[in-house]
């Protein structure tokens, strides 16, 4: 495979919006990219700097040699100059805040490479919730590109609402089905709930809606999907714009030789635990790092694990002390009853988790992150969607790619998933003829993966096609 060289390396600027499940899978490109040989820089707020120095020890503005290139971190303020402003989490105020400030300082900071001593920037990427890089960039005059950190089905939806071509639910009409082109009938809770007329953080539709309106922006919408996963629905959406699914971005090989990560937190030891479990026994439970479930679903959770006698491994994420929430807590007594057949922490390395041979099952969010590390590293999958994508990602889970079982619908449902239920659905997932047919897809997918991230692979096709355009269009 090729690679760009030159004297002065060509320099790529990342801008991600603040969020675990954005910063990896475009830190990732970031990585690849450096490997194929050249600069790249990777900014997001300085807030969330800030975690990643401490989780990660990353330093700001050292360059950092990655195969044939390099990659450094810069960082922005966001406006809030106190870590645990509760305004960060009122998106209503912050993601407009975000493009106010972030659009002078990133242009700043653009500007500032171009002088003397610096390295020209040429090439932004940007990805959903700060549309606005896309200005930023058609206002210097340099190309852009945005990597979609979502399925191409979640695309599709957001391209046709934002299109008005089709009928998605109304205050009128909440209820209503949606039939998006070459693809399976949505109900009105399959949709992504940022779309529905009742759902909660509406902003966040609105701030990717913002991308579509400035579609023509962007030369490339890189996408961490697969050709293969999403033929009809990739299909459909390289008719309006040029579609390249890159994914899964966490099995590029080059990205991922290197020490350097985006982590929110320091990942809790917890592969010595799960290597002392026979294979196949371990259910894996996460809920991103965003989802905050009620105390009472806590409860539900713990008391299904118990009386399933399943092991189990746990991340039950402390909640953002600015998001107002409180700790979880425990039954009593649960700790001393589980013993060492379960274990809790704090954050994991999920990736490793995945691909441990201990591992049985996911219960799973379904955030894109999580399902596509699961699709891809053969792991079947409980779906306990929230919000946002995740419900979508849950019907593609159970009925498309056909790895999972359906615990609940989302948020929307408005109720409280029993006990009784989560130990039924688990134990199904895990011994039994479905077990065993959720298994062999869980592995078909797994190939699916390998081989698009193989040598001449379908994604890697697509990253090389990226990296001839960045050869073609920009000036090193
Ligand atoms: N993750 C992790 N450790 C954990 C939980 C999550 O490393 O204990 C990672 C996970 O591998 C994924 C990301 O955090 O890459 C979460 O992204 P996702 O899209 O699944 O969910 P979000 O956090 O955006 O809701």
């Amino acid at each position: 495979m090729g690679t760009i060289r030159s004297e002065t390396p060509t320099h790529i600027f990342l801008v991600c919006f603040p969020a675990q499940g954005h910063i990896n899978p475009m830190l990732r490109l970031g990585k690849h990219l450096a490997s194929k040989g050249l600069l790249v820089t990777f900014s997001t707020t300085e807030d969330y700097g800030n975690k990643m120095r401490k989780a990660t020890g990353i330093v700001d503005n050292k360059t950092s040699p990655v195969g044939n290139g390099f990659i450094r971190f810069e960082f922005f303020d966001d406006g809030l100059p106190d870590p645990e402003d509760p305004r960060r989490t009122q998106l209503d105020f912050y993601i407009p805040l975000l493009e106010k400030v972030g659009k002078e300082l990133v242009t700043g900071m653009i500007n500032k490479h171009g002088e003397q001593g610096g390295v020209r920037v040429s090439c932004l990427v940007n990805n959903p919730f700060i549309p606005w890089v896309c200005d930023v960039a058609t206002e210097l005059g340099i190309p852009c590109a945005t990597l979609w950190i979502q399925s191409c089905a979640v695309f599709s939806a957001y391209y046709h609402y934002n299109a008005g071509a089709v009928a998605f639910p109304t205050e009128a009409e909440p209820d209503l089905d949606v039939q998006l082109p070459s693809m399976p009938l949505l109900k009105h809770d399959e949709i992504p709930s940022f779309l529905h007329p009742f759902a909660p953080f509406r902003i966040l539709g609105m701030a990717i809606l913002g991308q579509f309106k400035k579609l023509s922006k962007s030369s490339y919408v890189l996408m961490d999907t697969i050709q293969e996963l999403e033929p009809e629905t990739i299909e459909e959406m390289s008719k309006v714009c040029i579609v390249k699914p890159v994914g899964p971005l966490f099995k590029i090989p080059e990205a991922n030789n290197t020490t350097i990560r985006g982590d929110l937190m320091k990942a809790d030891d917890c592969l010595d635990w799960l290597s002392s479990k026979p294979p196949a026994s371990v259910v894996y439970i996460s809920f991103g790092s965003i989802v905050y479930l009620k105390q009472e679903q806590v409860d539900e959770i713990a008391h299904g694990l118990l009386s399933s006698g399943i092991s189990f491994l746990w991340v039950l994420r402390p909640p953002r002390k600015a998001a107002g929430f409180d700790m979880h807590v425990l039954p009593e007594g649960f700790l001393d009853k589980v013993g060492d057949n379960g274990k809790l922490v704090q954050w994991s390395p999920q990736e490793k988790v995945l691909a441990h041979p201990s591992l049985a099952c996911f219960l799973t969010h379904c955030g894109w992150n999580s399902s596509v590390e699961a699709l891809t590293l053969g792991v079947p999958v409980v779906t306990f969607p929230q919000w946002g994508d995740q419900v979508t990602n849950a019907k593609y889970l159970v009925d498309v790619f056909g790895v999972g079982l359906r615990l609940c619908r989302g948020e929307a449902e408005n109720r409280l998933v029993l006990r009784d239920e989560i130990e039924k659905c688990l134990l199904e997932a895990m011994v039994g003829e479905k077990a065993v047919e959720l298994k062999q897809n869980a592995l078909r997918w797994k190939k699916v993966a390998e081989e698009a991230v193989a040598e001449g692979g379908s994604s890697q096709r697509n990253l090389q096609d990226f990296l001839d355009e960045i050869a073609r269009t920009c000036i090193a």
